[in-house]
């Protein structure tokens, strides 16, 4: 309707029919465009939030086309032929995969801790240490979570040191739980300490009551394995014995968005029979591809099946390979360098893997922003004023649409 309005259709001395057409044709095609629209991530960042963070296996898709282009058994037990639960199926799972006595499947992250934190700590005091009240990224701050599920904020310890005496010099008449939160993206370094996880679950168990850890990633596999700095994994902070953990789907586990809770019985059962917990359940695509993830690391395939764990442990000398491999395409216009790959999605701060990196020579801004005008668009970093790209988080598949739009582009460019 806009252009309609906008063009002069009366006034016919200026009137261009083509003009008005192609007008039309853009204006439909962004009408009708799908959204969100895929991008190639020429970025290196592996989880990406702002890109949709984890995208999902094979498999994880074909588990989502399975259960929503047909009615599906979600929640109906196939055996008796009565109402079933959406959760049975993937909480068995995912005491298999981390060790839980139980476990329990949300919306997201977020969602997980608001729901574990409402349950127990509503009108009571929860016990954080200083360095932990922190502010995640997204409007997901722990003071303020605590506040809107109706728990009291006791904050102990210092900014950089908290020792478990003084956790137990908190525990009085009004504790509801005791918080630990990974710090997911920041590290504080040099003259710090921070009470263990199992030195918590001791006292906990000791005063009875619940410790609760929000882990953040849900990293399933050892870090240390790829040349990375150590990740907290799930397997880890259940066998600490502490009562509830809460992790993300789309982080560090590879899978859709979800929030998982995995710990003691009886307190997922009281967690899954509160009424935030309807609220926040998990629809049935991401349970779908969330089984389908989760039984890539039951089948010992997360490294070849799940894409955040391909990108990251895919060999410096084959992304050096792979880059020397386009650079020849566009010989006079790029060269290769040596850079790093961060890992993002709130999870190892600061940490990056050798990569090798395809250096364009040109304006950035331009180049980044003609990239960014393709279709499908390709998201790239400037660094040291130069557009880069990563072949880490680009697949074999990308591969040639991303070279056809650099050769364009720099064509253009040139003009
Ligand atoms: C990412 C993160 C969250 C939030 O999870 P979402 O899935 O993004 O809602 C909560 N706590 C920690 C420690 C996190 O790293």
């Amino acid at each position: 309707m806009e252009i309609i309005r906008n063009s002069n259709v009366l006034d016919t001395s200026s009137f261009d029919l083509n003009q008005f057409i192609s007008q039309v044709e853009t204006e439909a095609h962004k009408l009708w465009a799908n959204s969100p629209r895929r991008v190639i991530n020429a970025t290196g960042v592996v989880l990406h939030t702002n890109l949709g963070r984890a995208p999902l296996s094979n498999q994880a898709l074909q588990s989502i086309e399975n259960a929503s282009g047909s009615y599906s058994d979600l929640e109906f037990d196939l055996d008796s032929g009565i109402r079933g639960s959406r959760q049975t199926g993937i909480n068995g799972l995912l005491s298999l995969v981390t060790g839980a006595e139980a476990a329990l499947v949300v919306n997201n992250g977020s969602a997980a801790v608001m729901l574990g934190l409402a349950t127990l700590a509503k009108n009571k005091e929860v016990i954080v240490s200083r360095g932990e009240a922190v502010e995640i990224g997204g409007g997901f701050r722990i003071p303020e979570v605590l506040a809107q599920s109706g728990a009291k904020l006791v904050e102990i310890g210092t900014t950089n040191r908290t020792y478990a005496t003084e956790y137990e010099g908190a525990i009085g008449g009004e504790t509801g739980a005791i918080l630990k939160v990974h710090s997911s993206n920041f590290r504080i370094t040099g003259f710090t300490h921070s009470a263990s996880l199992t030195e918590l679950s001791h006292l906990g168990r000791w005063k009875s009551i619940p410790v609760l850890h929000d882990l953040g990633s849900g990293c399933l596999l050892e870090t240390t394995q790829f040349g990375l700095i150590k990740e907290p994994t799930v397997q880890e902070s259940v066998s600490s014995g502490c009562d509830l953990t809460f992790f993300s789907g789309d982080k560090l586990l590879g899978g859709p968005q979800a929030g998982i809770i995995v710990g003691k019985q009886h307190l997922i059962e009281q967690l899954s029979k509160h009424p935030l917990a309807r609220a926040l359940r998990i629809d049935k695509l991401s349970l779908a591809a969330l089984t389908a993830t989760i039984l890539h690391y039951l089948r010992n395939e997360a490294t070849d099946q799940i894409p955040v764990w391909k990108m990251i442990s895919q060999p410096e000398s084959v992304i050096r390979e792979r880059a020397s491999q386009l650079q020849s395409k566009i010989p006079h216009y790029s060269s290769i360098i040596e850079g790093g790959s961060p890992i993002g999605g709130g999870s190892l701060p600061g940490e990056t893997l050798p990569t090798w990196l395809l250096a364009i020579d040109g304006n950035a801004e331009k180049v980044s922003s003609l990239l960014r005008q393709g279709n499908p668009p390709i998201i790239t970093r400037i660094e040291n004023g130069k557009v880069v790209v990563d072949l880490r988080t680009v697949t074999g598949t990308e591969e040639p649409i991303l070279e056809k739009s650099l050769l364009s582009v720099l064509k253009e460019n040139q003009s």
